[in-house]
């Protein structure tokens, strides 16, 4: 499932990601903030505030963790790999679904 071509009932946007997502009644809040580099195929993730990436051909770059989600560079240039957790009755539903 690609995250950009979901339809959300609901979401709460912080500057550039989610933090959490209305989809099929379930309220998914985001516990992955992640972009995959289309150019060095690197997939890189910021963990918190200050953990700052760049993938290895220096294209795209990550920043801010959950708070605040920055990404750094064109938005033609990273796919999202950010990943959603709901749990409901201790079940876990994930976003992306795999
Ligand atoms: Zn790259």
């Amino acid at each position: 499932m690609d995250l950009d071509h979901v339809k959300f009932e609901d979401s709460k946007p912080n500057r550039i990601g989610m933090t959490y997502i209305l989809y099929g009644g379930l309220k998914y809040y985001q516990v992955r903030h992640a972009i995959f580099c289309k150019f060095c195929k690197d997939t890189i993730e910021s963990k918190d505030i200050y953990d700052f990436k760049m993938c290895s051909c220096r294209s795209v770059g990550i920043d801010g963790g959950l708070a605040e989600n920055r990404i750094i560079g064109d938005r033609d240039n990273y796919e999202n790999r950010s990943m959603y957790l709901a749990r409901v009755n201790g079940k876990k539903y994930w976003l992306p679904e795999n």
